[in-house]
């Protein structure tokens, strides 16, 4: 009998938390890092956010127990949110309020995936994503796309991965780490397949509010409304209102997988911390002000990251179209000595990276694309200069 199970042992440490713990390490070594790692927005949370929980805290009422599935009240507002900004008809009844959307990206896959079943998966994916599908024992079917076509999936690709086996697909609009937004006409196409073809929609939404230029967040169950009765919504309040700490997020399901969904659930976690549920009900009822200015920051880092990535010579890098990242490929800058060493990887780039200029970014083998990186643009627009100098310096 081993110590470790066979189903934790196999986990893979998440690496874009890997590199920011490290990077946090050194820092707190004194070293001077720059992390463009962790994805998470520089920002505190709004301030009339924070005094909504400060509140809570002293209400006896959350000191206790509440309902596995969420506070009555955030459940009703998460989805008249749904409902306007995703365009779904649903209600609270769906809501299962999660421990952030990592929980609930993990329940969700307990819940609907058995074992064999398999789920396709678009590359570059979020790192979490096909962990998740394996623990529930599925099988993670990768299907790549590429630069050229910005990082987007189509039908055929899709058709062509498709098997007797596939219950699910992953479908994230913006996306981490390619920051990709896909075009509502591509958006309703891949629904109306996975409509025809009977496959389930795991349709990742936490990204919505950050879409630059002309590209505009639209929701595949939106688009396609047929699809309700097979699709999971995941969203929260992490990245919209800088509450990444505060734990909450949620998914919309359909209603007779409700209550398997609770089920787990009441066994594993029971209620999110009551006092972060208010705090998210304060969050979704105030307005969007706070995350409009965030939105206009954000724009204006990742063209400037931008900017200062496709100057060094051997990178190239799709302009970031939604969500918070900069994913450029290193290709023509892997083989060449620098600092002495001659990385071949992404992998072996980011730790020279690390150890030589102190700048923390997370290689692209973490979302199934060697060769690529992904670099935050969720922090100060001085970490951008003085981040991407110390990269150009050690490059060229
Ligand atoms: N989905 C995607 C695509 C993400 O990038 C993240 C955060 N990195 C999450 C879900 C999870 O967000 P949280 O657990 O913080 O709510």
């Amino acid at each position: 009998m081993t110590r470790v199970s066979r189903r934790a042992g196999e986990i893979t440490e998440s690496a874009t938390l890997a590199v920011d713990a490290r990077a946090k390490a050194l820092k707190a070594a004194g070293e001077d890092v720059i992390g463009f790692g962790a994805g998470e927005p520089d920002f505190p949370t709004p301030d009339h956010i924070v005094a909504a929980a400060a509140e809570a805290c002293a209400d006896p009422r959350n000191h206790r127990y509440s309902p596995t599935a969420g506070l009555p009240e955030l459940r009703a507002s998460i989805a008249e949110k749904t409902r306007r900004d995703s365009g779904v008809v649903c209600e609270a009844s769906q809501v299962l309020v999660t421990n952030g959307a990592k929980h609930a990206v993990y329940e969700a896959l307990q819940t609907i995936v058995d074992p064999g079943d398999q789920v396709l998966l678009p590359a570059p994916y979020w790192t979490t994503y096909p962990e998740a599908i394996s623990l529930a024992g599925g099988e993670p079917v990768v299907v790549p796309t590429t630069e050229a076509s910005e990082f987007r999936v189509t039908v055929e690709q899709l058709e062509a991965a498709r098997t007797p086996k596939t219950k699910a697909l992953f479908f994230v609009s913006p996306g981490n780490p390619s920051g990709a937004v896909y075009p509502p006409s591509e958006v309703e196409a891949i629904g109306r397949w996975a409509l025809e073809n009977g496959v389930w929609v795991l349709s990742d939404e936490i990204y919505e509010q950050f879409t630059y230029g002309d590209h505009r967040f639209t929701s595949m169950p939106g688009l396609v409304p047929d699809l309700v009765g097979t699709t999971l919504i995941f969203n929260g309040v992490a990245k919209t209102y800088a509450m990444t700490g505060w734990r909450v997020g949620w998914i919309v399901v359909p209603p007779d997988v409700m209550k398997a969904a609770i089920n787990l659930q009441s066994h594993s976690t029971s209620n999110v911390a009551n006092v972060s549920q208010r705090a998210a009900i304060a969050a979704l009822a105030g307005d969007l002000d706070a995350v409009a200015s965030m939105r206009a920051a954000y724009a204006r880092r990742g063209t400037r990251m931008h900017q200062l990535l496709s100057a060094i010579p051997g990178v190239t890098c799709m302009v970031p179209q939604g969500a918070f990242y900069c994913f450029p490929s290193f290709e023509g800058v892997l083989g060449r000595e620098i600092a002495g060493t001659t990385p071949r990887s992404t992998v072996e780039l980011a730790a020279v990276l690390l150890d030589e200029a102190k700048v923390a970014i997370v290689p692209g083998e973490a979302f199934g694309t060697p060769g690529y990186a992904r670099l935050t643009f969720a922090c100060s627009d001085d970490d951008i200069e003085e981040g991407l100098q110390r990269i150009a310096k050690l490059l060229v």
